[in-house]
């Protein structure tokens, strides 16, 4: 396992269409332990391989939101889960607001509207489909994640002048 370097604005990879994984393998299941890492690291609770410049359909995401027991470490809360060429087959009209960040777009949040419900097909990492229907801050964060296999970074799901000013942000921040 690695912890690899995660690809930032406004490196233009972010913007390609990542492709579909041909066949679940060692390769891939290496990928995916070594996202996690990554992850972890970051302290994110999603990632896309595009976000570590792999251009393939591959998303990790962990809410880590289990309630931690008086005593127990942090890693408790893990609850790891793969996602292979994951694909979007229902949105519900209703939607819902989060303050999101990502792990490409360093320290700056902004409040994304999304359908509160979806319904995605993926291949786990057997290389078995699965199906199944997600809602609150799973289904934000797998649309946030989907959107980075196909070059769409929150950031587009706000207005241009809170675009501007967030990346603004992240100018000054960067130069200290
Ligand atoms: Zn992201």
């Amino acid at each position: 396992m690695a912890i690899l370097p995660i690809v930032e604005v406004p490196d233009a990879r972010l913007r390609e269409t990542a492709e579909p994984v041909a066949e679940v393998n060692d390769a891939v299941r290496a990928t995916v332990a070594d996202m996690f890492e990554t992850m972890y690291d970051a302290h994110g609770i999603g990632l896309a391989a595009v976000q570590v410049g792999i251009m393939q359909r591959i998303v990790v995401i962990d809410l880590q939101e289990r309630e931690l027991e008086e005593g127990e470490p942090r890693e408790a809360a893990r609850d790891p889960r793969a996602f292979i060429n994951p694909e979007l087959s229902w949105l519900s009209e209703e939607t819902s607001s989060y303050n999101e960040g990502c792990l490409s777009i360093p320290e700056q949040y902004a409040e994304v509207t999304r359908p509160t419900r979806c319904r995605v097909k993926w291949l786990d990492t057997t290389g078995a489909t699965q199906e199944a229907e997600f809602d609150g801050l799973m289904s934000t964060c797998m649309q946030h994640e989907i959107d980075h296999l196909n070059g769409v970074l929150f950031i587009d799901h706000i207005s241009r002048l809170k675009r501007g000013m967030l990346l603004k942000k992240l100018d000054k921040l960067r130069r200290g």
